[in-house]
């Protein structure tokens, strides 16, 4: 056993302990009452931090703090290793949901309960004890580290580009390493290769002044309701493609290699079905279910607004409808092209008798990882150290957007490496992680640097 992973034996009871009083600070980073906690939570992190060995700062940002944590004392020519993670959480509502209180840490079967847990406390903070089990079992670290955890990430990160464009010489590192995500099935530790972008936008559809009476008018004034609801419908085929013009251009195929070990993925069809309660599921021809949600584009309709919609009926012609409509975006493609897209395609589709206008909401590009290299191969040997069982590539359907700016302000690769179980109610009532978990995370990260450093 070596020092490192002796160290993590004897101490494993105090960084449980340690997690638990983390997770008893309730920092919601969206709501304006828990700022103070907010700052308890940052503070608390950079004192702990410090006793792991790390050189720290709290940091001020436009909202709120980041803490930043730094080692540089590898051997020369050693790689930097940048780890990404934050302290806030989501909100606990709706709290009666809870089987123990959300910012009252209680183990069940194992298994850790507590708002934070997974998403995202837990998981960084598996990380700073792999540090300290390097620092203080065995004197030093083979690579440098720089620590960046935020307070903002539950509110879509409004500070931390500026913050990475700002100090990017500071935060100049070799890889990025994430843990803020799930593992692909129970005890099946996971590697992802790929994000789906987001482009979101409003519909707005103008025809008269005010609404009409249905009866007087109907049949002589278009209706923006009817007229939407033709423009929806035009967005994508009766099989599944997006039949927006030009869509597809810039939809990377991927290799069949990807493809084949995507399809060979274990997948319960039956389950997922369970589980979302829908009569059956549907998507594009051509493509299994995991790479629909993984490598192919979306169109969905998110909201509707129009008309009349209390009790009983109404005659009315409304005079405007509205809906949101958002996109998943794949590699290669942009959420600028394809505002372009939509505006050329609703151009086509409206008819002139009533105002046809696309409003952005919200864009985020997608990212795609070249599996390979040493940093790659040093995580996929330390996870297969720590959970018996080598990693399955995955990739992920969601968006993080900060992603793809690590990898091109500070030109590394980027490894999500997740640690929470699938299920794990982030977001959630009753989130969780199983204390397994993290004592098995704690194990790879800490493999993880032993691997690079040799
Ligand atoms: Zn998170």
């Amino acid at each position: 056993m070596s020092d490192v992973q002796g160290y993590i034996d004897r101490e494993m009871h105090r960084f449980q302990e340690e997690l638990f009083e983390f997770l008893r600070i309730p920092s919601v980073s969206t709501s304006s009452e828990h700022t103070s906690d907010i700052r308890a939570a940052a503070n608390w992190l950079e004192a702990r931090m410090r006793e792991a060995g790390l050189e720290t700062e709290v940091m001020e940002t436009q909202g709120h703090p980041v803490v930043l944590g730094e080692w540089r004392g590898a051997p020369s020519g050693a790689p930097t290793v940048l780890i990404y993670g934050h302290y806030d959480v989501q909100p606990a509502e709706p709290l009666e949901e809870w089987h123990s209180p959300a910012f009252e840490p209680t183990v069940r079967d194992g298994n850790l309960y507590a708002r934070g847990a997974s998403d995202d406390k837990g998981q960084l903070y598996l990380h700073i004890k792999a540090l300290e089990a390097h620092l203080k079992g065995a004197g030093s670290l083979p690579v440098n580290v720089v620590v960046l955890a935020e307070g903002e990430e539950e509110i879509g990160s409004p500070n931390l580009l500026p913050f990475v464009e700002a100090y990017h010489q500071r935060l100049a590192c070799d890889a990025v390493v994430i843990s803020d995500g799930s593992m692909f099935a129970p005890d099946l530790p996971s590697l992802l290769f790929s994000l789906r972008g987001l482009a979101y936008f409003e519909i707005h559809v103008k025809g008269p002044r005010g609404d009409l009476h249905s009866g007087t008018y109907g049949g002589a004034v278009v209706n923006p309701g009817n007229v939407l609801a033709r423009i929806l419908a035009s967005l994508k085929d009766e099989t599944g493609r997006i039949a927006i013009p030009g869509f597809y251009d810039d939809v990377m195929e991927w290799d069949p290699a990807t493809r084949d070990a995507i399809r060979s993925l274990p997948f319960d069809q039956e389950g997922f079905l369970k589980e979302v309660g829908a009569p059956s599921l549907g998507g594009e021809p051509g493509f299994s279910h995991l790479e629909r949600v993984w490598i192919r584009p979306t169109c969905d309709v998110n909201g509707f607004l129009c008309g009349y919609t209390g009790e009983g009926a109404k005659t009315v012609l409304p005079s405007r409808a509205m809906a949101k409509v958002s996109f998943r975006l794949v590699p290669r493609q942009t959420p600028d092209r394809v505002r372009e897209l939509m505006e050329e395609h609703l151009a086509q589709v409206s008819p002139p008798e009533v105002e046809v206008r696309l409003v952005e909401l919200y864009g985020g590009r997608p990212w795609k990882a070249d599996p390979e290299g040493e940093f790659f191969e040093a995580a996929k040997k330390a996870l297969e150290d720590a959970f018996g069982t080598p990693p399955v590539l995955a990739g992920e359907g969601g968006s993080i957007p900060i992603v793809v700016d690590f990898q091109e302000i500070l030109e590394a690769p980027v490894l999500l490496m997740g640690f929470a179980p699938p299920g794990a109610n982030m977001h959630a009532p009753n989130e969780w992680i199983p204390l397994a978990y993290f004592e098995k995370g704690i194990r790879a990260v800490a493999s993880f640097y032993t691997e690079i450093g040799g």
